[in-house]
């Protein structure tokens, strides 16, 4: 199996996967850059994932269904265009002979979900669109952060080698704030300088992976001390740094800020 970002906007990437025959693409805000590849490459598009309603994310799905008959998933608890089958926690999705979990993670949006792919071989994929980013996660512009940190932690216990695909290249916008967040943290001074070395040659940062997140990600080391410690420095109001509902709002702020 091929995994591809196709770039589209100024820092979206539209995750591509194919058998060599037919491919799958998550979150297509725009039609072209897939029919592009799709006509490159050979391939018939089967089907195509959605994770929320935001527009970089479903401005090219009608166009692309229209186009190549592709089934449309979707959030069954956002608004999505017509014809879209929706999916909830739980529900699996058959594409390129792999079955897709679906994960409701809220917190970017309500419904936001997220795909998670197990192929019989190799190691598997996160579709996790706005929701967790390298070294970050997405604004919380519907759900609360409660909700954000129960969508992180259900990411999280994902096997160490899952593959995370974002759907946009903020690493090292993030990295800068991790840094700031935990400046003796080894691994993440280590990652920064890889990821600053591909974006110097223009390559994506991305798929990272969940074993490496949970090293560097300060939203997914809200429990860890001295993370807790630097959003307890940096709260508008006093915090608990024992809540990491509370560390993980506070971060969050911080970050709106930085
Ligand atoms: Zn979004
Ligand atoms: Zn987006």
């Amino acid at each position: 199996m091929n995994l591809l970002p196709l770039p589209a906007f100024s820092d979206n990437y539209i995750w591509m996967l194919h058998n060599a025959h037919q491919a799958i693409v998550i979150d297509p805000g725009d039609a072209h850059p897939v029919l592009q590849a799709l006509d490159r490459l050979g391939l018939q598009l089967q089907a195509i994932l959605v994770t929320h309603h935001h527009a970089d994310h479903v401005g090219g799905v009608e166009a692309l269904h229209l186009a190549t008959g592709a089934s449309v998933y979707g959030p069954a608890r956002e608004a999505m265009p017509h014809g879209t089958t929706p999916v909830q926690q739980g529900d699996q999705i058959q594409a390129l002979g792999t079955p897709f979990t679906v994960l409701d993670v809220p917190g970017h949006t309500v419904g936001h979900v997220a795909y998670y792919g197990a192929p019989a071989q190799g190691a598997p994929w996160l579709f996790c669109g706005d929701t967790l980013f390298s070294g970050g996660c997405g604004r919380l512009f519907e759900g609360t952060p409660a909700q954000m940190l129960a969508s992180l932690d259900a990411l999280a216990a994902l096997p160490d080698d899952t593959q995370v695909c974002c759907a946009h290249e903020y690493t090292l916008s993030n990295l800068k704030f991790a840094r700031a967040v935990e400046p003796d943290n080894t691994a993440l001074l280590h990652y920064q300088g890889v990821c600053e070395a591909l974006r110097a040659k223009q390559q994506p940062t991305l798929p990272s992976h969940i074993g490496l997140e949970r090293n560097i990600n300060p939203f997914l080391r809200t429990r860890v001390a001295q993370v807790a410690a630097a959003a307890q420095a940096h709260a508008n109001t006093p915090l608990n740094p024992q809540d990491a509902v509370a560390v993980l709002a506070a971060l969050r702020e911080w970050k709106n800020q930085f």
